[in-house]
C-alpha cells in the first residue's frame, strides 16, 4: 500500500515535470509520510463556495487542498521529531535540530498561508468597507492604488503576497514571499494571502498568472478579510 502510493506519486511527479508544472511544493507533497503522528495541527476542509468560483476550477482547488493537507502532516511530523532530537548535537552547519527547526517554518508557513487563502476565497470580489477601507486609503492613497500594488507584487513574487498589518507602525503593506517562510517581518499580521505558486493557477491559466490574479480578486470574500483585520490585537 505504502509502496504503491509512493510509486503513484513518483509517476505523477514525473508527469508533472514533463509538463513543466512542477514546483518545489509539489515535490514536497510527494514525499509525505504515511505513518501517523500525534495531531497538533488538524486540516480544515474547503468551503463549498470555493468549488463554484469564477475562473478558479474545482479541480485546482481540490489539488491545492491536497498540498495544504501535506503541510499539516509535515508540521505534525516535525513537531513530533523535535521531541526526541539530540540537543547535544546541535550545530549550525548541519544538525537534526537545525534541519527540523528550519523546515518547521516552511511546513507551518504552508499551513497558515493556505488557511488564509482558502478562507477568504469563495466570495464575490468588490471592495472592502469600513475600517479596513479607511486603513487602505490611509496607507495607499486609494483602494485602486492598493489593488494596483497588490497585482504588481503578485507578478514579482515567487510564492506569496500578503497584505499585512504592521502592529508596531500601525500600517498596512503588501509584503512579498518567495516561499512559505519568506520574507515576513516581526509583528506584522497577514489578513490577505495571494498564492502565486504555479500550482494555484497552472491548470486553469498555464503561465498566465495575470489572469489568475484577476480571478483571485473576483472571488475574494472581503467580509472575511475585514473580520481578520478587526481581530488584530492593539489595532491603532
Ligand atoms: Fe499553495
Amino acid at each position: 500500500m505504502k509502496n504503491s502510493r509512493r510509486d503513484f506519486l513518483k509517476r505523477t511527479t514525473v508527469g508533472a515535470l514533463s509538463l513543466g508544472v512542477l514546483d518545489a511544493e509539489l515535490l514536497r507533497a510527494a514525499e509525505q509520510p504515511t505513518q501517523s503522528v500525534p495531531q497538533v495541527f488538524a486540516p480544515k476542509s474547503l468551503k463549498p463556495s470555493t468549488f463554484a468560483m469564477d475562473g478558479i476550477s474545482k479541480k485546482t482547488m481540490e489539488e491545492h487542498h491536497k498540498l495544504y493537507v501535506g503541510y499539516v502532516t509535515k508540521s505534525n511530523e516535525i513537531l513530533d521529531a523535535l521531541k526526541s532530537v539530540d540537543l547535544s548535537k546541535a550545530n549550525q552547519t548541519y544538525s537534526a535540530l537545525r534541519a527540523l527547526k528550519v523546515e518547521l517554518t516552511f511546513a507551518i508557513g504552508g499551513v497558515k498561508n493556505h488557511e488564509i487563502y482558502f478562507d477568504h476565497l469563495g466570495g464575490k470580489g468588490g471592495k472592502p468597507e469600513g475600517r479596513l477601507l479607511d486603513q487602505i486609503v490611509k496607507d495607499f492613497g486609494s483602494y485602486e492604488s492598493w489593488e494596483k500594488d497588490l497585482k504588481a507584487t503578485g507578478l514579482a513574487a515567487r510564492g506569496w503576497v500578503w497584505l499585512a498589518y504592521d502592529a508596531d507602525r500601525g500600517t498596512l503593506f503588501n509584503y512579498l514571499g518567495d516561499a512559505q517562510n519568506t520574507f515576513p517581518i516581526w509583528n506584522a499580521v497577514p489578513i490577505l494571502a495571494l498564492d502565486t505558486y504555479e500550482h494555484a493557477y497552472f491548470l486553469d491559466y498555464a503561465t498566465d498568472r495575470k489572469s489568475y490574479i484577476e480571478a483571485f480578486m473576483r472571488n475574494l470574500d472581503w467580509k472575511v478579510v475585514e473580520q481578520r483585520f478587526a481581530q488584530i490585537p492593539n489595532l491603532k
